[in-house]
């Protein structure tokens, strides 16, 4: 025994710090550990060069990956269909990487006009700062994407189903395009999730999520996830990931790890809630107008049976008659639907796109896209569906007395025809 070992155990110099028994088991636990630990020992210098040499075979420093970000990536990869998905921070995170990875100054972006607000902001005025060039274009249609290629494009960014007006991009004809001219495609599948499709067997070269939303499903984690089809694409997009400080916490990993167990069920039932409550709100005096790809009225519906195979989703839109004080009406009388900025939780949720997600936006711009202050959208969640129907029942009819009365008054917006 050296002498500072007698000393310890002799009790001279008694210290806990980072010193003691670690714990080993011949059995495994059944659940996921959580390491939080930011930094990994290892056996010295050649140690430690052997692990940055092959990235995979240990980890180092939390900032560059840990084990609960690749337990959960590799469950994520699996769903949509890909492997080397990297997670990040947040779903902003995981576009940002995708940016800060693949683009250069003097590059040219193009994006749909109806992408989630914070993205088309990063889009449209960050990225313009770092001198690159960005085009909105509606994805519904390829040719309004086509019209917008330039030599310089380097990148198209879209999502499946559009918020809030869940218009049904051509994914088809967009990846076409973006393959005969050497342009990359990403796609956003928060809405849609790997339960309704996989843009990557879409021909689609990068996928992100926020994991934030449906997947993780109990609005308690904010993360993102993204999956490269190229792995020289990948390990650049990993290295901005890494460097620009975008990586996840291991609990927040964690619990989504805990949430994606149910996330098959979470999605089958929300999406039958959303298909019987879509039907349900058509049928309502005061509703003018239900957003639903489900519906034989979509405008989209059979792009949307394509691509989704019947699996529509939990999201929904809808008009209400008499604008924004019909909606204040409708919130106030359903005090147990949470009026909150978010999707994908189990519970359902109502918000407000002129007010939350497209606050951003010009009047005119809202209008132009079609996004009035009586538009409301519905993130439908797991409840017993009757309770639901009640809910809004309750709800439109708080919505239409309050139509009547600003009519009255004369303050009522004019109703669409
Ligand atoms: C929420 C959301 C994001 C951003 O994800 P965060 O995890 O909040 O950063 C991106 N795209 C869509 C479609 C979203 O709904």
């Amino acid at each position: 025994m050296s002498e500072s070992e007698e000393d310890f155990e002799a009790g001279a110099h008694r210290s806990v710090v980072r010193r003691g028994k670690r714990v080993g088991s011949a059995s495994e636990p059944l659940v996921t550990p959580i390491w939080p630990s930011v930094a990994w020992r290892s056996g010295g210098p050649d140690a430690l060069d052997a692990l940055y040499d092959h990235p995979g075979s240990g980890y180092t420093y939390a900032r560059e990956g840990h084990p609960n970000a690749d337990v959960l990536a590799d469950k994520l990869d699996w769903l949509e269909g890909g492997e080397g998905g990297l997670i990040t921070a947040s779903g902003m995170a995981a576009l940002a990487g995708v940016v800060l990875g693949v683009v250069e100054r003097g590059q040219h972006v193009i994006a749909g006009n109806q992408l989630y607000g914070r993205s088309a902001r990063l889009l449209g005025r960050d990225l313009r700062r770092f001198g690159v060039s960005v085009t909105f274009a509606d994805a519904t249609d390829a040719e309004a994407i086509a019209a917008e290629i330039r030599p310089e494009t380097r990148l198209i960014v879209i999502e499946t189903v559009s918020n809030p007006l869940l218009g049904i991009a051509d994914l088809e004809g967009i990846a076409a395009l973006a393959r005969r001219h050497g342009i990359l495609l990403a796609v956003d599948n928060t809405f849609t999730t790997p339960r309704a499709i996989r843009p990557l067997e879409f021909g689609a070269d990068v996928v992100f999520n926020s994991v934030t939303k449906l997947l993780a499903g109990h609005s308690d984690v904010t993360l993102g996830h993204v999956l490269v089809r190229d792995r020289l694409l990948r390990d650049q997009i990993r290295d901005a990931v890494v460097t620009w400080g975008l990586t996840p916490s291991p609990f927040d990993c964690w619990l989504a790890e805990r949430g994606l167990h149910s996330f098959a069920l979470r999605y089958d039932r929300a999406t039958e809630n959303a298909t019987e409550l879509a039907d349900f709100l058509a049928e309502l005096e005061g509703v003018e107008q239900v957003l639903y790809p489900g519906r034989p009225d979509h405008p989209q519906h059979g792009r949307a049976r394509h691509l989704l195979g019947g699996n529509w989703g939990q999201m929904l839109s809808f008009r209400l008659a008499g604008g924004r004080a019909a909606v204040a009406a409708m919130v106030e009388a359903m005090p147990h639907v949470p009026f909150a900025p978010t999707l994908g939780d189990v519970a359902t949720l109502i918000s407000h796109p002129a007010t939350s997600s497209h606050r951003g936006l010009l009047p005119a711009e809202r209008a132009a896209l079609g996004i009035d202050e009586g538009l409301v959208r519905v993130s439908v969640g797991i409840e017993d569906i009757e309770l639901i129907k009640d809910e809004f029942e309750r709800g439109i009819a708080a919505a239409r007395a309050a139509a009547r009365a600003g009519g009255d008054e004369g303050e009522a917006e004019p109703e669409a025809g």
